[in-house]
C-alpha cells in the first residue's frame, strides 16, 4: 500500500518531522544554518490540512518561526511493524 495523503500516513502509524534549511537569521550575517528541528503533530495537520492533503506538499506549506524560511525539509518516521514478541 502507498501512502500518499495525510489520512493514509496518520493510519499507518506514521510521524512527522521537520527540519529547517535557512539561515539564522539572529547572526550577523546570518552564516549559520538555522536547522530548527520540530516533531509535528500529525492530527493537528489532519485538523488543519484535511486528511486528503498530499505528503508531498507538506514541506511547501511549512514556514520556520525562528528564521522565517520557507526552505523546509520533512521527514516521516514509519513504523517497522514489529508489534508483538
Ligand atoms: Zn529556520
Amino acid at each position: 500500500m502507498s501512502i500518499e495523503t495525510l489520512g493514509e500516513a496518520w493510519l499507518a502509524g506514521w510521524r512527522v518531522k521537520a527540519r529547517c534549511l535557512g539561515r539564522d537569521a539572529s547572526t550577523k550575517k546570518g552564516t549559520r544554518p538555522c536547522l530548527k528541528n520540530i516533531d509535528l503533530d500529525m492530527e493537528t495537520l489532519l485538523w488543519t490540512r484535511g486528511r486528503d492533503f498530499p505528503i508531498s506538499l507538506l514541506p511547501q506549506r511549512l514556514k520556520c518561526p525562528a528564521c522565517g524560511c520557507r526552505h523546509i525539509s520533512v521527514m516521516f518516521d514509519v513504523p517497522t511493524g514489529r508489534k508483538r514478541a
